[in-house]
């Protein structure tokens, strides 16, 4: 097997669309030399090294070493260097790479091959021992910290250290002998910590960075990435050797990585940050305040830009945008080092974006013919559009800005500060929400990332891994607010204008100005237009699926329609009980002795129902909407606590013990499988003809009176057996029939049922008989199908997914495998009865792309969700098209 691909000019070995086996960075970088661009030799080692080496109970397959010194023999020949020679040695970075781009989560060692021979052959051949040790210094740090897993702050202290005895600031104010003196206390210290010497050759130091970065696949927190990012651990990634380049050879050297558009807006200018004589990830880990690249946004107070400051460097940087952009057509985020004025590229990769910024980079990039419309449309993922769809401060509101930051990663939120991740994670649990502050984050903070509304942090720059993070997970992040300084101790912040912000204190971010906020700002909802808009129109002329949406009051199906909502595949007709003092006469409907008492209760709430089913017709224009009659167990709807029961046994004239007998008559020992659903309509048919009645009336008078064009869909929940759906379709079919005759009006209604019992699925052809269309209900086909609660799962859930045993959570994700084989059947039997039968899905899994795709494929008609995910679920059918 080939298990090492050389890249090098005038060889190269890869190519970019072998992201599986090369990785992301190791293809890309393949694919940047064989378009001309500039970028230091060097090899990949597969991800099938990674798989193998995990499969082999960690050891490489034979071939490798052999493979790896040929591949090394190359690249020394394109240097005209030798690895581990000390007159003129060559030296090399290992740097991680996996298929998806996994940011901040594998280790990079630099400089790799130094020892105290070859440092004298850098010194020798660059004639800046400064420079030598220098880079030194930093391997041993970084090696130190990478493979032999030493803490990175021990060796920080010690350079902190020397800066204040020198009374300096930066490490670039440390000279050859001081950075010389630190390579000694460096080794001594990592031969205290780790107990054996820093090793010497280079051959070893070699293996063991490789090592280190397989071995990194499986640490803690790339684990956590892929679980946050749905990455499956058989990947692997792989590993890339290069001759290094460098950025810290002085001032006519540089390091830097930019956007080839702004990530955040999307706007068509170049945005990056760099840093003069420096190395690796400097720019990212904010050691020093990066400059900008060019001048088109400055503001005051920025530093010098690379257009003024190296100028030539900046025109060569410009072309490879240009070049960049017209290949890949898509926005890039690139790294990239200068060294002695030439530019070298270490790294592209299609740039992550906020929602905003990826609507309008497609649509603009679909008039700049760079790319068609059905490539803009699958360029923008439809769970991304959540982001565009959330709040933004209401400009109205007055707002106390207490300090101001990089606008890091767009929105707004607010929340109680906390200043762990541990506590962020804790507290959301708690149902709280929070901001968490941190002077920086690292990938040890994901989980309180997620789990918070926003992120503050002091330091670091809009490429820092706060701004990163948050930007990918769409979570508003406030970055590099040096305004604030934090005391982790105290649990409390400082302002620049003396403000005390303290755990707990409720603050707003607004990631899109950069501005942190004392207390909770009111939001306004989004302006769905512009981009957004016209990419979804897009969007829409290439799906087959039609989407609807779950609405159970005028409001709701009012913003589902400005959403893009076709329909209602859901109205629940219980929350209308809850309204107001509907209760009331819910309560006294069920507390009733006999039928003449429920019917003179139900005779109160028929008004109220057709008045919600006019209103939300109204709001539907004609659009088709489906009703669910009566769904949960009566005692849902019944006094929990003896005061409540006190209340209601006056209020109906009753005896409290009445009552409460009544209560504990309706107790279930498991509800979601007892008296509920269509079971409730067989013991007491009168509640569905009541809901029956006020449904037709509504639509008849609106047929009748504002010359609408409404067809009713009367759905009857938790059917498993075909009987239950005749005898019910009976009644109801009786009472539309003679509401229609007492309108004299033609009105055409249908009657269907909910699957949402594996029996009626199985039974799906019977079932059809008695129905006009099917809704998978599959939320609760899914609880049935597993037999596991909807209500008690989430417990112990966790547990199954970090185990492996569910690779996602089934109530999140449909479970193609068991459950939507059900709906598949389920489909196909129904229309082996009924041709034209309606079929479509309601419940959370009509919001979920991978879920609608599912649906798409096995050819449903419609899915359904909530208002907020119809766009969401518009672009996923549009994916699944395309
Ligand atoms: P990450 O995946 O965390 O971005 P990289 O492998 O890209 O890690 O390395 C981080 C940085 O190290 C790069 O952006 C680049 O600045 C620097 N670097 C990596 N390889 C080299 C090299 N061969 N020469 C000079 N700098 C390098
Ligand atoms: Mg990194
Ligand atoms: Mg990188």
């Amino acid at each position: 097997t080939k298990y090492v691909y050389f890249f090098g000019e005038g060889q190269v070995e890869g190519a970019g669309d072998m992201k599986n086996l090369l990785g992301g960075k190791g293809a890309n970088l393949a694919e940047m030399l064989s378009i001309g661009l500039p970028v230091p030799a060097g090899f990949t080692l597969t991800t099938e090294v990674c798989t193998a080496f995990y499969d082999n109970n960690r050891h490489y397959p034979e071939e490798l070493s052999g493979q790896v010194k040929e591949a090394l023999g190359k690249v020394e020949a394109q240097m005209g260097k030798k690895f581990g020679d000390p007159k003129n040695p060559l030296l090399v970075s290992v740097r991680s790479g996996a298929r998806a781009s996994m940011p901040g989560m594998m280790d990079t060692v630099l400089n790799l091959g130094l020892n105290d021979e070859t440092v004298q052959g850098i010194i020798d051949q660059s004639g800046d021992p400064r420079f030598a040790y220098d880079s030194y210094r930093r391997f041993i740090q970084m090696y130190s910290n990478v493979v032999l897993e030493m803490d990175g702050d021990v060796l920080e202290h010690i350079l902190e250290k020397k800066k204040e005895e020198k009374g300096v600031e930066l490490d670039t104010e440390l000279n050859a002998a001081d950075l010389k003196m630190l390579v000694e206390q460096f080794k001594k210290k990592v031969q205290e910590v780790v107990g054996q010497a820093f090793p010497e050759d280079p051959e070893e130091q070699l293996w063991g960075a490789i090592g280190a970065v397989f071995g990194s696949w499986m640490n803690p927190r790339a684990i956590t990435y892929r679980k946050l990012n749905d990455i499956p651990a058989e990947w692997g990634t792989a590993v890339n050797v290069q001759s290094m380049v460098y950025g810290n050879m002085g001032d006519d050297c540089a390091t830097g990585v930019a956007f080839t558009r702004d990530p955040s807006t999307g706007e068509n200018y170049f945005y990056g940050e760099y840093l003069v004589n420096a190395q690796g990830e400097d720019v990212v880990a904010g050691i020093r305040t990066p400059q900008p690249i060019n001048k088109a946004k400055y503001k005051e107070g920025d530093l010098p830009a690379m257009e003024d400051v190296l100028p030539e460097c900046y025109q060569q940087l410009l072309e490879v945008r240009s070049i960049l952009e017209k290949h890949y057509r898509d926005m890039q985020d690139i790294e990239f080092t200068i060294e002695k004025g030439k530019l070298y590229m270490l790294q592209t990769r299609n740039g992550k974006r906020t929602a905003k910024a990826a609507t309008h980079i497609a649509a603009e990039m679909v008039k700049e013919g760079l790319i068609s419309k059905k490539e803009a449309v699958l360029r923008i993922e439809p769970e991304q559009l959540d982001q565009l769809l959330h709040p933004s401060l209401d400009p109205a509101a007055d707002k106390d800005v207490i300090a101001k930051g990089l606008p890091a990663s767009p929105g707004a939120a607010s929340g109680m500060v906390v200043f762990n991740a541990d506590e962020a994670e804790e507290q959301a649990r708690l149902k709280k929400r929070v901001i968490l502050v941190r002077v920086e984050t690292s990938p040890e903070d994901i989980h309180g990332m997620h789990a918070a509304q926003g992120i503050l942090t002091a330091r670091g720059g809009m490429t820092s891994h706060a701004a990163v993070v948050a930007r990918g997970m769409g979570k508003c992040c406030v970055a590099g607010c040096g305004d604030v300084k934090i005391d982790y101790e105290k649990q409390q912040f400082t302002t620049k204008g003396g403000v005390v912000v303290k755990r707990g204190d409720m603050i707003t971010l607004d990631g899109s100005a950069g501005e942190v906020i004392y207390g909770d700002v009111p939001k306004v909802q989004p302006e769905l237009s512009g981009d957004f808009a016209e990419v979804m129109t897009w969007a829409d002329e290439f799906r087959r699926l039609k989407v609807r949406t779950n609405a159970d009051t005028p409001h709701d199906s009012k913003v589902a329609r400005e959403f893009g909502a076709e329909g209602i595949g859901l109205c629940r007709t219980e929350h209308m009980f809850f309204e107001g003092d509907r209760i009331q006469a819910v309560r006294e409907m069920i507390l009733a002795e006999d039928l003449t008492g429920r019917e003179k209760a139900l005779a109160k709430i028929l008004p109220m129902q057709k008045s919600d089913f006019l209103g939300i017709f109204r709001e539907m224009k004609g659009l088709p909407v489906t009703i669910r009659l009566l769904d949960p167990p009566l005692h849902e709807f019944l006094p929990q606590t003896d005061d409540d029961v006190a209340e209601l046994a006056s209020a109906c004239g009753v005896k409290f013990s009445d009552v409460k007998a009544h209560v504990e008559h309706l107790h279930e020992f498991n509800p979601m499988l007892g008296h509920r659903g269509c079971r409730l309509a067989i013991s007491y048919p009168e509640v569905y003809d009541m809901q029956v009645r006020a449904i037709m009336e509504a639509a008849c008078e609106l047929v009748k009176n504002e010359g609408f064009d409404i067809v009713p869909e009367i759905m009857i929940p938790l059917v498993a057996h075909v009987n239950e759906l005749k005898i019910l379709r009976e009644n109801a079919v009786a009472v539309a029939e003679e509401v229609i005759k007492e309108f004299g009006v033609e009105v055409e209604y249908l009657i269907g049922t909910m699957i949402e019992l594996p029996r009626a699925a199985l039974m799906a052809d019977k079932v059809a008989e008695q129905a006009d269309f099917f809704s998978f209900g599959t939320n609760d086909l899914t609880q049935t199908t597993y037999g596991l609660s909807r209500d008690d799962s989430g417990h112990f859930l966790p547990d199954y997914v970090e185990r492996g045993v569910f690779r996602r959570d089934p109530f999140v994700y449909l479970d193609r495998a068991g459950v939507g084989q059900l709906v598949k059947m389920g489909k196909e039997k129904g229309r082996a009865t009924r041709p034209d039968l309606k079929v479509g899905i309601c419940g959370e899994h009509g919001g979920e792309p991978s879920s609608v795709i599912f649906c798409h494929e096995i050819g449903l008609d419609y899915v359904s969700c909530s208002p907020y995910r119809v766009p969401i679920a518009r672009l996923a059918a549009a994916h699944a098209a395309l």
